[in-house]
């Protein structure tokens, strides 16, 4: 059965038909949540993307509200450029070169024009996300993870050279990642109706102001299991994303 309910609409500059899709909500096994917002629902993220770059012409443009008469819900009687082609710009996730390829189309974006500040918010988080898919899902190089015999041998080895190898990349990228993240912040203090929960504690850890975490954390009050794990990491002086649930 179909996880998704197809969507379509039109490039505004060349007219070609791109498609969209939308998660059927009932269909969702299994939810992941990470530190820094990001969410994925059977590995897919969803976060809508609201920033196109047209498969067709490549020119770029921005859909903030997928709802008719923008898209249309019948599949129109022309060439349509699937999902894939277009979505996170075509880029393949399963190495590392397509990570830093995401990397590089967000900083592009930023240095060529000027953005409204909820579409700068909107690209800065999605470029913080994608150096942190770097190094995502880091406890998965543990010994743990084999022997607990969720994955195979083959796998383990795999996935954890890829991680220790995005690692690396992170690192040599940090100033770059700090950079934006700095920038966020200051755009997310200006804008709070921009934030997403436990968003601004969240930066400061990774920022590894780990003061400002705990004492931002006090003033919210309410204490969750996602509160409570990000009091431990800042305590342990952790600044890596993690996985909250999952
Ligand atoms: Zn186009």
């Amino acid at each position: 059965m179909l996880k998704f309910d197809s969507f379509y609409f039109q490039c505004p500059h060349c007219e070609a038909w791109l498609e969209g899709r939308n998660l059927k909500a009932e269909m969702v096994n299994q939810a992941i949540l990470y530190s820094d917002g990001k969410v994925l629902n059977d590995n897919y993220i969803t976060t809508p993307q609201k920033m196109i770059l047209c498969p067709s012409c490549g020119h770029v443009f921005w859909i903030e509200h997928p709802v008719e008469p923008l898209i249309t819900y019948e599949k129109p009687d022309a060439e349509v450029y699937s999902w894939n082609t277009w979505r996170f710009f075509g880029i393949s996730f399963s190495d590392n070169k397509g990570k830093l390829a995401l990397i590089n189309h967000y900083k592009t974006f930023l240095k060529k024009s000027h953005y409204e500040p909820r579409n700068e918010i909107y690209l800065r988080r999605f470029l913080w996300w994608a150096y942190n898919d770097l190094h995502r899902n880091h406890q998965h190089v543990r010994l743990k993870y084999l022997l607990n015999g969720f994955m195979s041998f083959g796998v383990w080895h795999c996935n954890r050279k890829m991680i220790l190898e995005g690692e690396k990349l992170f690192i040599k990228n940090y100033k770059d990642f700090t950079d934006n993240l700095k920038r966020l912040l200051a755009l997310l203090e200006k804008h709070p109706e921009e934030q997403i929960d436990l968003e601004l504690p969240e930066i400061y850890r990774e920022l590894r102001q780990f003061d400002k975490v705990k004492e931002l954390l006090e003033q919210t009050g309410s204490r969750t299991y996602f509160t409570s794990e990000m009091l431990r990491h800042a305590k342990w002086k952790d600044a890596r994303v993690f996985m909250v649930s999952g």
